[in-house]
């Protein structure tokens, strides 16, 4: 099957003005989970890597509390090229994007999906979501005609402007962990196999 990366896209004309490069998804193409973001930021576009501005770090210190490390994962967004000003993506660049989401999926063939926030929720289960309310449900999807696990979470970026969405964000990574069997989740003797990271 051919990779998960996108060596050259040019279906979306904003989005070509506005990105540096094109970011792919990181972290190993056979990963039991996968986290799938909305879009690029500034930070990312510049780096050319998924959640490495602020959002990542949370996103990380998240993943550290479950017992798993960044390179475990893999991490990926819906649109993979910055929306100017950092727009959400229109309806139809998710659309564009999406042929590129269904062929990385098919290769991780992720365990569990962990949708973080609103735009890659409802991307992935086609309706209307408030990620609040639905955070840490279990859902099954289809993508590309394949079905996959999904679990809905707030985007770590929540977590900076409402304090009291870092608790759902930590204990929605902590679950996605534990339903993968990966991490804290996976050991059967709570966490000891992390603390060679420290
Ligand atoms: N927010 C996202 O949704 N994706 C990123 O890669 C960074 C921030």
């Amino acid at each position: 099957m051919e990779g998960p990366d996108v060596i050259a896209c040019e279906q979306c004309p904003e989005l070509v003005e506005s990105r540096s490069r094109i970011v792919d998804g990181v972290g190993p193409d056979d990963a039991d989970l996968l986290l799938l973001g909305e879009a690029p930021g500034a930070n990312e576009d510049e780096q050319g890597e998924p959640f490495v501005g602020r959002s990542g770090s949370i996103l990380d210190e998240a993943l550290r509390d479950a017992g798993l490390a960044r390179d475990d994962v893999r991490i990926t967004n819906c649109v993979r090229c910055r929306p100017p000003e950092n727009r959400d993506p229109h309806t139809e660049e998710l659309a564009n994007c999406r042929g590129h989401l269904e062929r990385e999926l098919a290769v991780v063939d992720p365990k569990l999906v962990v949708t973080l926030g609103k735009v890659p929720s409802e991307h992935l289960l086609d309706r209307s979501i408030a990620v609040t309310k639905a955070a840490g449900d279990v859902v099954d999807v289809r993508l590309g005609g394949r079905g996959y696990r999904a679990v809905v979470s707030v985007h770590p970026a929540a977590t900076l402007y409402d304090g009291s969405q870092r608790e759902t964000f930590f204990e929605t990574i902590a679950r996605a962990a534990e339903i993968a069997g990966v991490g804290s989740g996976g050991d059967e003797d709570g966490g000891q196999s992390s603390l060679g990271q420290f």
